[in-house]
């Protein structure tokens, strides 16, 4: 599933081809695409049609297009992809949802084959859609506060894995990065999180804002290949990963064999020495 270094790739993308034109057509090829839009597909168009599109935002791993006081918002899901290109060429099978630009420019298309993501219209949505107000700030904002996400971190009774996963307490952040970030700082996942101490918290934070933006530098992870930029184009950073996805192969740093164990129906990969497991780990 695409995690913040992808959004944001998707966000610059769109940022780059899509933001100051006027949208002109929009076809919902899938209803189930903006399922979460509760007026229906056709609202949905009309809400669009002739607006302007303002520079796109992001929070996690949400982004939206502002369309005056209003936005149109995105949830990749597994496997949603927003391309820009060519207007004549021709639709894939899992296009979802087209948007034709005045300009007569290059479209944009929803293109999503496993249909878990969606879009839709927030009404007065432009600077936060109200469906995603309960998210937290995630560790690129300018608005992510360290200190009160330590607290928050630590008044949790669970493993710091699944805190991490939690995106009322910390956003953008999916399976990958979580164990890339932990694995850089030496952290187990099943580490209580209320017996993690202040400079525990603070090398997470910093390993976090390490790896996003490393992975930023070369366009995300497309582990499963499904995850594309707006050109269509995979990320670089699965060649980076750690641990994730490595198990059995050599830890980086020490050379021992990666773990995999079972976490939430996924996985969890650590090194079984540089991130020693606790003597009462939590899930
Ligand atoms: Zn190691």
């Amino acid at each position: 599933m695409p995690e913040l270094p992808e959004v944001e790739t998707v966000r610059r993308g769109l940022a780059e081809h899509v933001a100051g034109r006027v949208i002109d057509e929009v076809t919902v090829l899938h209803p189930r695409a903006v399922r979460r839009h509760v007026a229906g597909p056709e609202d949905f168009a009309a809400a669009l049609r002739g607006q302007r599109v303002s520079p796109p935002l992001r929070r996690g791993k949400y982004l939206w297009l502002p369309v005056a006081d209003d936005a149109l918002l995105a949830h990749l899901g597994m496997s949603g992809q927003l391309i820009v290109g060519e207007p004549d060429r021709e639709l894939s099978s899992h296009t979802r949802i087209r948007f034709t630009f005045r300009d007569g420019g290059p479209d944009l298309r929803f293109i999503d084959q496993r249909t878990f993501g969606h879009l839709l219209f927030s009404v007065g949505g432009a600077q936060l859609p109200s469906v995603i107000a309960h998210i937290a700030p995630d560790p690129l904002e300018p608005a992510f506060d360290r200190t009160r996400f330590a607290a928050r971190l630590r008044a949790r009774r669970g493993g710091v894995k699944r805190a991490l996963l939690d995106q009322s307490l910390i956003s953008g952040v999916g399976n990958i990065y979580a164990d890339e970030a932990l694995w850089r700082a030496r952290l187990h996942w099943a580490r209580a999180a209320d017996r993690l101490r202040g400079p525990d918290v603070s090398r997470l934070l910093d390993a976090l804002q390490e790896v996003f933006a490393e992975a930023l530098g070369v366009g995300g992870t497309s582990f499963d290949s499904l995850y594309v930029n707006v050109s269509g184009q995979s990320g670089y950073f699965d060649r980076s990963l750690a641990v994730y996805g490595r198990e059995g192969e050599p830890c980086p740093r020490c050379g021992t064999p990666v773990r995999r164990d079972p976490f939430m129906n996924r996985s969890a990969y650590s090194c079984p020495v540089c991130q020693p497991r606790p003597r009462n780990g939590r899930t």
